[in-house]
């Protein structure tokens, strides 16, 4: 290990926001160890790095206790799509609480400092737009979401006790909707869902009115904001928003995907889905007051940019 280089590691590394993350502190120079079950992650996410000398790859569940040493600790192990982390809900719940408590823990034996990857989904269904980080929420705690937003919730919770009993130096960052390049195909979220729809000509998939809105981010400006936020002075702990604060209607994010890809796809209405948020965007003036981050990536770049790589995955599906 070269002086001065940092032992890092990212739970959740295979998965969509991890591997961009990892290969990021691996081109910055840093001893990289990446952490998954692969539940929604994919070794092939990573399959660049696995020949870089600054890079391992673990399979590990999180829920279970790990020893290693390290110096910076980035907890992104979690099912992100509302699919996906509703196929096995207690696991879910599990993998955001067990895993918060173990990797708190190695923080703590270890002095690594370690960082949050809580959600938007903690303000649930808001009252208030944008949502700023004094807002408590509007989350259901028996709804299908819950194990996801009371998952995150308990987490937040966590880190706060571990920082204030033991004095583990945390950050605990809200992130709102990402999107971007090595989404899997099948993951259910909405952009890589309209992506494929319009690429293949199916009929994008709108839930409810399609009034609702969220606000999308694309991964390498999240990928910047949670290492600065990381690397910033030990007195912002956080939460802190990191998402992009242009809110759009999920309609016009159809119209655009399908205008995008120059695609013949129709959009076709199904049932609202329960407990679904009919709007979500964030206030980031924490963020741009306190790390300097805001997003610099507009959705149609990031569009761009995302639907070029489903062009070229498609052929494969
Ligand atoms: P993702 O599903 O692509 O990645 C999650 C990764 O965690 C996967 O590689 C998965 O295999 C792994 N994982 C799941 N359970 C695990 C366990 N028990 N042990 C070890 N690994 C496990 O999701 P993502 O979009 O990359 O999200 C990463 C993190 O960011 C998550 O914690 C998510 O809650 C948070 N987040 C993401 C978004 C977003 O829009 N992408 C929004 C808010 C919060
Ligand atoms: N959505 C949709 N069609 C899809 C997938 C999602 O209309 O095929 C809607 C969903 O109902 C929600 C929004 O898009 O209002 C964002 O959903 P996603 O699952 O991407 O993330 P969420 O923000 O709900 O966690």
């Amino acid at each position: 290990m070269n002086i001065g280089q940092k032992k890092v590691l990212v739970t959740g590394g295979a998965g969509f926001i991890g591997s961009h993350l990892c290969n990021r502190l691996v081109i910055e120079g840093n001893d990289v160890i990446c952490v998954d079950n692969f539940y929604t992650g994919k070794k092939s996410n990573v399959e660049n790095l696995l020949r870089e000398k600054n890079f391992e790859l673990l399979r590990h569940d999180v829920t279970f206790p790990l020893f290693l040493e390290v110096d910076e600790i980035y907890n992104l192990a979690c099912p992100a799509s509302p699919v996906q982390y509703q196929v096995d809900p207690v696991q879910t719940t599990k993998t955001s609480v067990h895993g918060a408590i173990n990797m708190l823990g190695l923080a703590k034996r270890t002095g690594a400092k370690i960082l949050q990857a809580s959600t938007s989904e903690v303000y649930g269904d808001p009252e208030v737009s944008p949502q700023n980080e004094e807002y408590l929420g509007n989350v259901n705690p028996t709804g299908p979401r819950a194990c996801y937003d009371e998952g995150k919730r308990c987490a937040e919770t966590l880190f706060f006790d571990y920082f204030r009993q033991h004095k583990v130096n945390i950050r605990v960052a809200r992130i709102f909707n990402t999107y971007g390049p090595l989404m899997l195909p099948n993951d259910g979220r909405v952009v890589s869902n309209f992506a494929i729809q319009a690429l293949t000509g199916d009929a994008l998939t709108v839930y409810g009115n399609g009034n609702q809105t969220r606000s999308f981010c694309f991964v390498d400006d999240m990928v910047d904001g949670l290492m600065r936020l990381m690397n910033c002075s030990d007195d912002v702990v956080g939460p802190i928003n990191l998402g992009n604060p242009d809110e759009v209607k999920i309609n016009t994010l159809a119209e655009m995907v399908i205008d995008f890809t120059n695609s013949k796809s129709k959009i076709k209405s199904l049932p609202e889905l329960e407990d679904d948020p009919k709007q979500r965007c964030p206030d980031i003036s924490k963020a741009r007051a306190l790390l300097g981050w805001e997003p610099q990536i507009t959705l149609k770049e990031g569009l761009d940019k995302t639907l070029k790589h489903f062009s070229e995955i498609v052929s494969e599906i």
